[in-house]
């Protein structure tokens, strides 16, 4: 099965085993549960690039897995 460039795209997945809640990129909202943000994307210039998890027990994408499987850059 080879994997398109539309699941490292953050998208709606009911049931995935892996939502953004469990990813080590996503970085909680303490305000909302629901919600929390993504800091996997970075720009040219190193800086971290968020982008908000509308539903981090719904919402996932490929990179999840690199999540899991590498060691954490950025400490
Ligand atoms: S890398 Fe993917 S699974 Fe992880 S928080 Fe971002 S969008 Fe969610």
């Amino acid at each position: 099965m080879s994997t398109t460039v539309d699941e490292y795209m953050m998208h709606q997945e009911a049931g995935t085993k892996k939502p953004c809640q469990s990813c080590k990129w996503q970085i909680a909202d303490p305000t909302n549960p629901l919600r929390g943000q993504c800091t996997v994307n970075r720009n040219k210039m190193g800086g971290v690039w968020k982008r908000w998890v509308t539903d981090v027990n719904t919402m996932t994408c490929a990179k999840h897995e690199e999540g899991k499987l590498s060691f954490r850059e950025h400490v």
